[in-house]
């Protein structure tokens, strides 16, 4: 009998035990639900978890403020996973910007990147807004702490010369600054996001008459210039009909970019990886934002060393000429 009891035990204890190694449950971060960050986490959570009887892999999305946030959490290890802004990925490796105090973030691991984001000034009609250096005085939402835009929108601030202590600066999230901008409660928010996002639809068709805002001029070519991870970038007109602008609007760019950390492991990333690669076609409809990808562009605007386990993949996929070097560090790392 007690032998008949061990035996049980210790098969009870051997189910757990596979049971727990069977499905590995990883998180993806990503930002606010009228963002694009929000519906790129759930399309790559979809793309492994069709195939889970193969990895043994459930992913789950969970919104959140945005590219710093994720990069915090991926770095302290609440989240396997998270979509981040490619300047921001740059800032944390570099220890930069937010990360300037604590240093470089030297456990962070790049994936691939996703789709181009543009930094997008909206303004009412009303505000009388229509440059970036009409933001003087104004009550202008920059972003909140822990989303990628709150440094874009200091940073071009700043290269036309505006200080943040001339404007009236709110700090709220991306998700609520459409109902302020159409409540009259602020006269415009920077947003950094792909496009067309849900978003910046709610902030043009409302009530009141909305203008989206160049972000151009010699001051910001200068800034471009000097950082290299921002880069031009234009709005289709067509995206909001609704907005007041007659033409596509000129902007800075940058690129949403999937991390995770060192600590991850190799067969997670390469599974993540391999699926969004070899399901490229069917991702590209599911959002107009991802239209341009490709494999070649997905592997630009990195500055994390690309994680050992999608290396693999790329190795596998011949895809490995087309890394920068620098990226692609030894398996250990
Ligand atoms: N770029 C924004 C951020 O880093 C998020 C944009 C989105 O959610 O699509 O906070």
């Amino acid at each position: 009998m007690k032998r008949l009891g061990t035996l049980l035990l210790g098969l009870t204890l051997l189910g757990l035990a596979c049971g727990e190694r069977d499905t590995t449950f990883v998180t993806i971060g990503t930002g606010g639900v009228t963002g694009v960050y929000y519906p790129t986490g759930g399309a790559i959570s979809r793309m492994i978890n069709n195939k889970s009887e193969t990895y043994k892999i459930k992913a789950t999305v969970e919104s959140t403020s945005g590219s710093v946030f994720n990069i915090n959490a991926v770095m302290n290890g609440d989240l396997e996973f998270g979509v981040a802004q490619s300047d921001r990925q740059y800032q944390a490796y570099n220890g930069l910007a937010e990360w300037a105090e604590r240093g470089p973030q030297s456990d962070l691991r790049s994936a691939f990147s996703v789709h181009p984001e543009a930094i997008t000034l909206v303004a009412s009609e009303a505000s009388g807004i229509k440059a970036i250096t009409d933001l003087r005085g104004k009550r202008v939402n920059l972003g909140n702490p822990g989303s990628g835009q709150l440094q874009n929108s200091k940073d071009v601030l700043s290269a036309v010369g505006i200080d943040e202590e001339e404007i009236s600066a709110e700090y709220v999230k991306a998700v609520e600054a459409p109902g302020l901008l159409q409540d009259g409660r602020i006269d415009a928010f920077f947003y950094t996001v792909g496009h067309p996002a849900g978003n910046i639809k709610e902030a043009t068709s409302g009530r009141i008459k909305v203008r989206i805002i160049p972000i151009e001029g010699p001051a910001i070519e200068a800034m471009i210039e000097a950082r290299p991870y921002y880069a031009e970038a234009v709005i289709p007109r067509d995206f909001y009909p609704t907005a007041l602008n007659e033409e596509d609007i000129t902007t800075v760019g940058v690129k949403a970019t999937f991390v995770t950390s060192k600590y991850v492991t190799q067969d997670i990333v390469y599974a993540i990886t391999k699926e969004v690669f070899e399901n490229l076609d069917d991702f590209r409809e599911l959002h107009p934002a991802y239209k341009v990808l490709s494999e070649r562009n997905m592997l630009e605007g990195l500055s994390a060393p690309i994680h050992p386990g999608a290396l693999r993949y790329y190795r596998e996929a011949g895809l490995i000429e087309h890394i920068d070097p620098k990226l692609v560090v030894d398996q250990a790392g």
